[in-house]
């Protein structure tokens, strides 16, 4: 699922780093705060870094 944050302000996103599988939870309200809010998650998962290897945009990612 692809969705603008701004229509998902109320959920999480999971972020699954595919080279250390090292996982990063944002809430959604928090990355509107960092980022602009007509970001779609998939925009936000290609800018990822990993904060533990520092692989950029290698994840995936899931909204719930
Ligand atoms: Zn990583």
């Amino acid at each position: 699922m692809t969705a603008m944050l701004k229509e998902i302000p109320r959920k999480k996103m999971s972020i699954t780093c595919a080279v250390c599988q090292h996982v990063v939870t944002h809430e959604v309200a928090n990355l509107m705060l960092v980022v602009d809010e007509n970001m779609t998650t998939h925009e936000i998962r290609q800018q990822a870094t990993c904060p533990k290897c520092k692989a950029v945009g290698d994840n995936t990612y899931t909204v719930a």
